[in-house]
């Protein structure tokens, strides 16, 4: 089991969409970046990454490439899932927060969540997402900006597989019933 963190912050901007986990929020601002700048996937993406040690964002999905262009950040937390599957892990859990002043983001919680477990192919009861403000401090406070941090536990396939109670007599398939038969 290894463990991850990741931090994002972008700038409030007119004239953009808000897309918080995946999903388009009614805002007056937007935030402002290469893709669409969704925060938190970014944290949550550079904390998958971190655990797996396979660098960050700004690595696999540069600013520079056109490529990346507008695009849904959710399609880079699928690729990002894709990396660590092709490592042997897979998502244990994962604890995000949103740090935002404004706008109130509870009503869209549960609908993050699902986007990114739909992503990352979990239960959506490996997916936490909370959202907090700074009090009115700070670039948040103030609506500069927005900022969101994460924390996950990645699994290896074999530990994923040995945690699943099955009859390995009926079964060969998975990792457990491998190591039963050496
Ligand atoms: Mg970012």
């Amino acid at each position: 089991m290894k463990i991850g963190n990741g931090y994002d912050v972008h700038r409030l901007v007119p004239g953009r969409m808000l897309v918080l986990g995946g999903v388009e929020i009614p805002f007056v601002k937007g935030l402002l970046g290469h893709s669409d700048a969704d925060v938190l996937l970014h944290a949550i993406m550079d904390a998958l990454l971190g655990a797996a040690a396979l660098g960050d964002i700004g690595l696999l999905f540069p600013d520079t490439d056109e490529r990346y262009k507008g695009i849904s950040s959710l399609e880079l937390l699928e690729q990002v899932y894709e990396k660590l599957l092709q490592k042997g892990y897979v998502v244990s859990n994962l604890d995000a927060t949103v740090i935002a002043q404004q706008p109130k983001l509870r009503p869209y919680i549960d609908a993050m969540r699902e986007k990114i477990a739909g992503a990352l192919h979990t239960s959506i009861e490996n997916i936490s997402v909370k959202a907090t403000t700074e009090e009115g401090l700070g670039f948040t406070g103030s609506g500069e900006g927005i900022a969101a941090s994460a924390v996950c536990l990645i699994e290896s396939l074999y530990e994923a597989s040995a945690a699943v109670p099955l009859d390995c007599a009926a079964c060969s398939g998975c990792a457990k019933g491998m190591a039963g038969s050496r």
